[in-house]
C-alpha cells in the first residue's frame, strides 16, 4: 500500500483521500512548493500533516489562529503524533521546554503564529534545525489584496530564506482569486509553485439573497422555524451583534454571541458552547469562525451584507461542513453599505487599499442586485467555470416570472443621459422619483424632462432597479470619494430599442403567521425597525 494512504488509515482513521488531498501530499513529498485552494472543510490540514510525517526532519505550520492551534495540536496528540505549539499565551518556561523538545528531536510538527517570527533567538535557533516544510495555513493573510491581511504575515519570505537548506514551503488558503493567488506567490517567493484549485462550488449549500424584508422580523421566524437547528448569524458591527444577540436571546434561551468587544474568557467560552452545542445559535461579527471545524451548521444568516466576496464566501463556508443541505440567507438593506463604506472610510488602511476595497464592495452589492444564478455569480469570481443555472439559490430556484423591464430601463438609462454629467445613484432616484429636494430643484426642471417620470415607485425600488442595472452592466459603475453612473454601449442599444430588459420577478410567499399575538408584536416590531433603519439620505448607492 502507498505510504501516505496507510498514514492516512493508522493515523487518521480515513479510508480514502478527499479530492486534491493526495496529489498535493505527493508534490510536497517530492519537495515542490505548492498552493492550494480548497474550500472550507476540504481538509487542508491533512495536507501538511501527513507529508510532515513522511518527510525527515521538522514541520513548522505558520497559522494566524492562536485560539484553536491548542485544539490541533492536542487532536494530533491524540493521534500519537508528536506535535506542539508556541504562541503568546504560553509562558517563557513553557516555551523554553518545547524548544528544547524541538532541538531534541522529540516534536515533528511546530505549530507557530506569525508573529513568533520577530524573536531573533527563535528564528536562530531555527536556523540550525533540520527544518524540512513550513505550511502556511490561511494564506491568503499574506496579500495585501486579500480578505484578512495581516502585516506578521511578511516575516515568512525572511524566514524561508535563513534556511541554509531551503525547506519546501506549502501554502493552503480557503480563498484566493488570482490576484491573490499571485500575490502569495511573489510575495513568498515559492518557486515553481504547483496550484491547486479543487472547486469553489458547495452544491450542498442553498444561496439566498433578501430585499426588502423587516430583518429582525424575519429572523425571529426563521430562527424560530429551526429551533433546534444549529446556525450563525452575521452582523457587521460588535453594536448589531449585541442588538440581534438580545433580540434572540428573548425568544430563545440556547443563543451565544462572539465578537471583539467581550473578554477573552467569555469570547472562548461562547466559542465552545456553540462548538459543543450548548448554544445551538451564535450571533457574531465576522471575527468568528476562521478554522472552525463545526460539522453540523444548517444555516448561515448575515444580518448585514458582508464587505466583499471573499468574506461573504468564507462565511458561508462554515455551514454544511457534514455535506448536509444548508441554507445561507443575506438580509439585505441599503444601509449596509453605508456601514461597510463608514468601516472602509475610517480604517487604518493605504489609501490604495481603501480604493480596492471600495471595489470589491461594489462588486459584493452586484451580487445582491443581479437577476442571474448567484452560485454561479460568485464561481464566476473566483474564476471556476460552472454552467447553467444551479436551481436551488434564490434567483434560479421555482417562484418567479420574466418581466419586461425595457421601458422602466428607458426611462433611468434616459434619465442618466440627460442630466449632462455623471452623477450617483441617490441623484438620479431623487430625479426619477420627482424628489423636492434641494440639489434636485437646482436643476432647471423644465429641460430635465425625466424630473418625477417614475415617482409612482418608492425610492428602495428604484434604487434596487437601478442596482440591478448596474449588475447586469446596462449602465456602469465609476468608483470614487463620489461613486458615479454613467450610460454605455449597452445603454444605447436599450434606448434604441433594439435590447430588451428582461428581469425576474420572484414571488414572495406569504408570511404565515400562527398567533394574532405575535402578528401585532411584529407589527409594532415593524413600525420601530422601519423609523430606525430608515436613515434618510444615502449619500450614495
Ligand atoms: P479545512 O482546514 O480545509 O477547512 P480541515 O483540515 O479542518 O479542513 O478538515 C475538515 C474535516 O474533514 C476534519 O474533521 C478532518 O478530519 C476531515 N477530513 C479531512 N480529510 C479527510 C478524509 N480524507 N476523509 C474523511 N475526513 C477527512
Ligand atoms: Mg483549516
Ligand atoms: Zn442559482
Amino acid at each position: 500500500m502507498n505510504k501516505a494512504i496507510s498514514i492516512l488509515n493508522k493515523y487518521f482513521g480515513y479510508d480514502s483521500f478527499r479530492r486534491g488531498q493526495e496529489e498535493i501530499i505527493n508534490t510536497v513529498n517530492d519537495k515542490k512548493d505548492v498552493l492550494a485552494v480548497m474550500p472550507t472543510g476540504g481538509g487542508k490540514s491533512i495536507c501538511y500533516q501527513i507529508p510532515a510525517l513522511m518527510l525527515e526532519g521538522i514541520t513548522i505550520v505558520i497559522s494566524p489562529l492562536i485560539s484553536l492551534m491548542k485544539d490541533q495540536v492536542d487532536t494530533l496528540n491524540e493521534l500519537e503524533i508528536k506535535a506542539a505549539y508556541i504562541n503568546s499565551s504560553l509562558s517563557d518556561n513553557e516555551i523554553f521546554y518545547i524548544l528544547t523538545d524541538v532541538k531534541n528531536k522529540k516534536t515533528k510538527i511546530l505549530y507557530i503564529a506569525p508573529e513568533r517570527l520577530n524573536s531573533m533567538s527563535f528564528v536562530n535557533l531555527m536556523k540550525n534545525l533540520d527544518v524540512s516544510m513550513i505550511a502556511i495555513d490561511e494564506a491568503h493573510c499574506v496579500s495585501q489584496w486579500g480578505h484578512d491581511f495581516r502585516k506578521s504575515y511578511r516575516n515568512i519570505p525572511d524566514f524561508i530564506n535563513i534556511f541554509p537548506k531551503r525547506p519546501v514551503v506549502a501554502c493552503f488558503t480557503a480563498t484566493a482569486t488570482k490576484e491573490v493567488r499571485d500575490d502569495i506567490v511573489s510575495v513568498l517567493e515559492l518557486r515553481n509553485p504547483k496550484v491547486f484549485i479543487t472547486g469553489f462550488n458547495r452544491e450542498n449549500l442553498k444561496i439566498k439573497v433578501i430585499k426588502g424584508e423587516v430583518k429582525k422580523k424575519y429572523i425571529l421566524d426563521y430562527v424560530g422555524k429551526n429551533s433546534g437547528q444549529s446556525g450563525i448569524v452575521y452582523c457587521s458591527t460588535r453594536k448589531e451583534v449585541d442588538s440581534v444577540y438580545e433580540l434572540l436571546f428573548g425568544k430563545f434561551r440556547t443563543v451565544t454571541r462572539y465578537h471583539g468587544g467581550l473578554s477573552d474568557e467569555e469570547r472562548k467560552r461562547n466559542q465552545e458552547n456553540f462548538i459543543y452545542d450548548k448554544s445551538n445559535i451564535i450571533v457574531a461579527t465576522n471575527a468568528f469562525g476562521m478554522g472552525i471545524d463545526k460539522p453540523n451548521v444548517r444555516y448561515v444568516i448575515h444580518y448585514n451584507m458582508p464587505r466583499n466576496i471573499e468574506n461573504y464566501y468564507q462565511e458561508i463556508g462554515r455551514a454544511g461542513r457534514d455535506g448536509l443541505n444548508s441554507e445561507c440567507i443575506m438580509l439585505y438593506s441599503p444601509r449596509d453599505v453605508q456601514i461597510q463604506k463608514f468601516l472602509i472610510e475610517n480604517s487604518t488602511e493605504s489609501e490604495e487599499r481603501k480604493a480596492h476595497e471600495y471595489k470589491k464592495l461594489r462588486t459584493i452589492t452586484d451580487f445582491i442586485h443581479t437577476d442571474n444564478c448567484l452560485r454561479n455569480y460568485i464561481l464566476d469570481y473566483f474564476e471556476e467555470k460552472y454552467e447553467g443555472e444551479c436551481g436551488t439559490c434564490s434567483n434560479c430556484s421555482g417562484n418567479y416570472e420574466m418581466t419586461d423591464r425595457t421601458i422602466d430601463a428607458q426611462k433611468v438609462l434616459s434619465c442618466v443621459y440627460r442630466m449632462k454629467r455623471p452623477y450617483g445613484i441617490n441623484m438620479i432616484v431623487d430625479v426619477l422619483k420627482g424628489s423636492k429636494n434641494q440639489k434636485v430643484l437646482g436643476f432647471k426642471l423644465n429641460e430635465l424632462t425625466t424630473y418625477g417620470i417614475m415617482k409612482e415607485y418608492t425610492k428602495e425600488d428604484l434604487k434596487s432597479f437601478v442596482n440591478t442595472l448596474i449588475a447586469h452592466n446596462y449602465l456602469d459603475y465609476i468608483d470614487g470619494e463620489f461613486p458615479v453612473v454613467t450610460g454605455n454601449e449597452k445603454s444605447v442599444r436599450v434606448l434604441k430599442s433594439q435590447e430588451k430588459v428582461l428581469f425576474k420577478n420572484v414571488k414572495k410567499s406569504a408570511p404565515v403567521f400562527e398567533h394574532n399575538e405575535l402578528f401585532d408584536r411584529l407589527r409594532n416590531l415593524r413600525k420601530q425597525i422601519a423609523q430606525a433603519e430608515n436613515v434618510p439620505g444615502y449619500i450614495v448607492f
